[in-house]
């Protein structure tokens, strides 16, 4: 039978051990030669006294073989599955009472299956040992299930790249590896496109699968063997760069695979421009494990997603420390808003030419738990990521439309005054954000026109399609819409045509230095009279010296804004403030 293998009894099992577990005319055999299974009976002497003649349908070969040569199961199992084989019997002939052994053996047409083979001793009444009983079945298609439970186990099924699960698990040996040979040369790439919720949410979740698919070839295809690519969540990949000669290469091949990412993708008959953000964590020492690696990569990433304008940054103990800081601010503001610590100044838009008071624009703070006013330049940009500014913008405008209702209850010089809300980028491609504008103005009273929102350019070409509809929705509640910062951006005033705009601020760099710099002043007369001649009015920001604001007065500019006039204030001083500019401004002391 099993040959080198061949099953013995113990000692003890001796005694009572007979040649046969059958006797002569045994019925027991014929219903084991007819079982549907492939069964083996061995003696307790280990020789074969039964296989059942399902074998044939199970492997191919008739019984015939298996009683001619006593290792004919090792004469089909593939080569180096063998000691899985010897190994059963070796348990077997140690005494165990059951062993398996999961192999693969080829049948008669060469194709190979998966067999489980299961034996054990078998005893009688009186627990004397009688022989081998074993089983032997067709696990192919089991095997293929569990196969392809591991792929997805290790491999994302929409990209088909590694996953996360894999990536660790590559990372930690290539730390090994490092740990092993002393080499420390590899590099971790996090990957992160940006703005990829736009995609899904302006062109839908099939658009952002073909495009993620797209991209993901792309970095499939810049693998040039040192690297290997994986998917570890929606729009996030990670390279990872082995046997790099020196960092300098690292970032060599990282800008070619920016020009690549970059390379317009058809959609629909559409080019949607993609870019993504890297952040680099080369190999170091002191840093063991792969989650680590991965953490600092994203640390980097994001921190030069907000620092720098390439998109890519290196990881250094400086840019954690920053973002520990920039973590328990953010743990902040999710309490800051709980505990009322935002609250709102206004800031007069005034007439250019009279400085009369034409409305204000409404700018939040933070004052922190610890006193401390925090600016919106520091906590914006936050918010707009924690997802949080919907809830923070939505306080604003309700915030900001309530006091100009009530003010216009009180005092009648409030009447035809507007009220200027910043939007971010995250609320105009809110879905609800008509809604939300509409349900404030009929809580407060405030008539839809008293209302003006100000969007930057930037968040108009980044969702054009998007921005249209909702604006165009916005418009049609009545509610005016201002671009804000214009020169910053794209400065496309013809583009800007396509959206119902009644207003548009230039920003303060143009004002600050406009009677030194005459460019400058060009500018800004070249936006006046290209924005009236489209119909919009104009809004000059950053207004600080008098002579600033005749050079806008000649240039037509209808209104400015700007310490000149009032640094933002309280509302509480808001009357006072109307009141006095609404005078004849002649002798006006000039405010701080
Ligand atoms: P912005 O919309 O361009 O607001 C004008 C900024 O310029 C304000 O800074 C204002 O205080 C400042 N400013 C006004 N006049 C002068 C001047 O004569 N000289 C100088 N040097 N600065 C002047 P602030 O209040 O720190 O706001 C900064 C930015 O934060 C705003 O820029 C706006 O983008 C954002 N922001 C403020 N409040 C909100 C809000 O409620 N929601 C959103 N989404 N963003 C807001
Ligand atoms: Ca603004
Ligand atoms: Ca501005």
């Amino acid at each position: 039978m099993a040959g080198a293998t061949v099953p013995t009894s113990t000692e003890a099992e001796s005694s009572c051990a007979t040649q046969s577990i059958f006797s002569a005319n045994d019925s027991a055999r014929d219903m084991i030669l007819n079982s549907p299974l492939w069964e083996f009976w061995y003696s307790a002497d280990g020789a074969l006294e039964v296989v059942s003649n399902a074998c044939e349908t199970c492997c191919g070969y008739e019984a015939k073989h298996f009683y001619r040569n006593s290792r004919f199961m090792e004469a089909i199992l593939i080569e180096e599955h063998l000691p899985l084989w010897h190994g059963l019997w070796r348990k077997i002939n140690d005494g165990e009472n059951y062993a398996s052994a999961e192999f693969q053996i080829r049948l008669p047409d060469s194709k190979k299956r998966w067999m489980k083979f299961e034996a054990s001793r078998a005893l009688d009444a009186n627990g004397c040992y009688r022989g081998i009983r074993a089983f032997c079945h067709d696990i192919t298609s089991h095997r293929s299930v569990v196969q392809q439970l591991m792929h997805f186990t290790w491999h994302d099924s929409l990209t088909k790249l590694p996953n996360r699960c894999k990536c660790i698990k590559k990372i930690q040996k290539t730390i090994t590896r490092a740990q092993t040979t002393g080499c420390w040369n590899f590099s971790i790439i996090y990957i992160d496109i940006d703005r990829f919720k736009n995609i899904n949410d302006s062109l839908g979740h099939e658009a952002g699968d073909t495009i993620l698919c797209k991209l993901a070839d792309r970095l499939r295809d810049s693998t040039y063997g040192f690297e290997t690519v994986f998917r570890i969540g929606g729009d996030e990949f990670v390279l990872i760069y082995e046997d790099t000669s020196d960092h300098q290469s690292v970032h060599r091949s990282i800008d070619r695979l920016i020009k690549r990412i970059k390379r317009p993708i058809l959609w629909n008959g559409k080019q949607i421009h993609m870019s993504a953000s890297f952040g680099i964590m080369h190999a170091d020492m002191e840093v063991e494990t792969a989650e680590r690696y991965l953490q600092n990569a994203h640390v980097a990433l994001n921190h030069g997603r907000s620092n720098c304008t390439s998109g890519v940054a290196v990881y250094d103990s400086k840019i954690f420390s920053k973002a520990l800081k920039l973590i328990s601010m953010e743990l902040d503001l999710h309490n800051a808003l709980l505990n009322d610590e935002f609250f709102l100044v206004y800031q007069p838009v005034v007439d250019t030419m009279t400085r009369a008071v034409t409305g204000f624009e409404a700018l939040v703070r933070w004052k922190n738990s610890q006193g401390q006013i925090i600016s919106p330049s520091k906590f914006i940009p936050l918010a707009e990521e924690t997802g949080l500014i919907l809830e923070l913008g939505e306080w604003v405008l309700l915030e900001a439309c309530s006091t100009l209702a009530a003010w216009r209850k009180s005092n009648s010089q409030f009447r035809n005054l507007k009220v200027n809300v910043n939007l971010s980028a995250r609320q105009l491609s809110d879905l609800n954000l008509t809604d939300t504008v509409a349900q404030i103005l009929e809580k407060t009273g405030l008539p839809p026109n008293c209302l003006r929102l100000e969007v930057t350019e930037t968040m108009l070409m980044e969702n054009p399609d998007y921005a249209d509809t909702t604006l165009h929705r916005l418009r049609a509640l009545g509610v005016g819409l201002c671009i804000d910062d214009f020169g910053t951006g794209y400065s496309s005033l013809m583009y800007l045509q396509q959206f119902p705009i009644s207003n548009l601020k230039i920003d303060r760099s143009f004002v600050t230095d406009m009677e030194k710099n005459p460019a400058n002043y060009e500018i800004v007369k070249a936006v006046v009279a290209l924005a009236h001649a489209l119909g919009l009015t104009v809004v000059a920001e950053g207004v600080e010296e008098e002579e600033q604001r005749i050079m806008l007065m000649e240039a037509g500019c209808d209104f400015s804004q700007g310490y000149l006039f009032s640094r933002p204030i309280p509302p509480e001083e808001l009357p006072a403030m109307v009141n006095t500019m609404q005078m004849p401004q002649k002798s006006l002391p000039q405010a701080g």
